[in-house]
């Protein structure tokens, strides 16, 4: 009755007779204290350890045994009636009053909270009626009612609470005593997952917390998904916080702090994208523009980026195969795709004769911080020169040098370090008078 767990009899005994023994000696102690160690989890009455000495046999009797337990006669019993006995059973121990406190008072500390009502200590007979929540309160104008979730619960009570708050339109927020990420129990793992991947515990920490913020706080647990290797793996993050920062869906009956959902959605898509660049750069990094090349590869990658609703030329020579190099060029400082030494003479070249990828070989030179790298080639000032000369014409939006955007998503799925197609509406308000 310290903690609520739920202990089989024979776990409880253990295999160790001395320690039997004394475990006898403190249970009787116990009932004559009248705050029994042990109850039996259906009835609720105090049960004492009995041995059969002769044998070295333990076993619970219940302290009053009147033949009513329906852990001795069954009789018409539902499972599920036995079940909610039994989670009922576990809120009157100590550790879960004294949760039921600590949420109650943390709800008084903070003002957005009204009605705040907690359920009395039920006894006997009135275990298997509905039970209202361990703590419920008037939050925006609807009821919320907050769940204790010690180490102890059935899937079935949690389900039935779950679809019956939602019923009522009111929001149940689970509140754990304490949660081991590695030990994470069944009844625990299912309410985090239909949370948002988000749990709450409160302690005389959080309730310390709340005094002072005059709000109410939880210690919320969160995991975070990443990218490993192309893969979502997850991590454990959390901080205490208060509950106006949460986020509440009411309707899917969550609430959280970190929205795990979107989060893990935006890697899937950076994952795949990540995944299509890698295998594009394999493929065109270590290759020459006017080299053969595997078409059993260009059919490959043509298929994969369709999927992703972007069309490659039917050949890599084709348009935007200088776009392409250039800022690959741009990016590894050294011409790719050309049979230039100089990523100065890549330059040039799109300067000259390609005028419509200039503004994104900039923008690239800019990006990579190649300015350096280019005056230091530019022995001879032509460069500069020719800048110089191009720069007004830029200025003016002059449309030899509006830019190609029929390739932008490819862009960004192959430099989405560049922010190109961003770039489209600052080009756009400079055009503006
Ligand atoms: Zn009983």
């Amino acid at each position: 009755m310290e903690t609520g767990d739920l202990i089989p009899a024979h776990l409880a005994i253990g295999t160790d007779y001395g320690k039997a023994i004394e475990l006898r000696m403190a249970v009787r102690q116990s009932i004559v204290e009248s705050s029994p160690l042990y109850t039996c989890p259906i009835c609720g009455v105090p049960v004492y350890l009995v041995s059969r000495a002769e044998e070295r046999k333990f076993f619970f009797r219940h302290q009053v045994e009147d033949g009513r337990c329906p852990a001795r006669t069954r009789g018409d019993m539902s499972e599920e009636e036995i079940n909610a006995r039994k989670y009922n059973g576990a809120k009157e121990s100590q550790a879960h009053i004294r949760m039921k406190e600590i949420i109650a008072e943390s709800l008084r500390c903070d003002p957005r909270f009204s009605e705040v009502k907690e359920e009395s200590i039920l006894k006997g007979q009135d275990r298997a009626a509905w039970r209202k929540p361990d703590v419920q309160a008037i939050y925006d104008g609807r009821p919320v009612a907050f769940e204790i979730q010690l180490s102890t619960t059935f899937l079935r009570v949690i389900a039935e609470r779950r679809a019956f708050y939602q019923r009522e339109g009111a929001l149940l927020v689970w509140i754990f005593k304490s949660f081991d990420a590695d030990k994470a129990r069944l009844t625990q793992e299912d309410i985090f997952y239909s949370n948002n991947r988000n749990l709450f515990l409160a302690s005389e920490d959080t309730l310390k917390a709340s005094r002072a913020a005059s709000s109410l706080i939880l210690d919320c647990r969160w995991t975070e998904p990443f990218l490993d290797g192309g893969k979502i793996d997850t991590r454990w993050a959390g901080r205490l916080a208060a509950f106006w920062e949460l986020e509440i869906d009411r309707e899917r009956q969550r609430v959280f702090l970190y929205d795990y959902d979107r989060q893990a959605e935006a890697l899937r898509g950076s994952a795949v994208d990540q995944f299509l660049r890698l295998e594009f750069e394999e493929f065109w990094l270590a290759r020459s523009t006017f080299d053969p090349y595997d078409q059993s590869v260009w059919g490959r990658l043509q298929t994969r980026f369709r999927e992703h609703g972007i069309i490659l030329p039917s050949e890599p020579n084709r348009r935007p195969v200088l776009l392409l190099n250039a800022l690959y060029s741009a990016r590894e400082g050294h011409p790719v795709g050309w049979r230039y030494r100089k990523l100065v003479e890549v330059a040039h070249c799109i300067a000259d004769r390609h005028k419509e990828f200039l503004r994104a070989f900039r923008h690239a030179l800019t990006m990579y911080r190649r300015a350096e790298q280019i005056r230091m080639e530019d022995k001879e000032g032509k460069w500069r020169k020719k800048a110089e000369a191009y720069k007004p014409l830029l200025a003016t939006n002059s449309p030899e040098y509006e830019p190609d955007r029929r390739f932008d998503a490819l862009v960004e799925i192959l430099f989405p370090e560049l922010g190109w197609s961003k770039t489209q509406d600052l080009a756009a308000s400079s055009n503006s008078p």
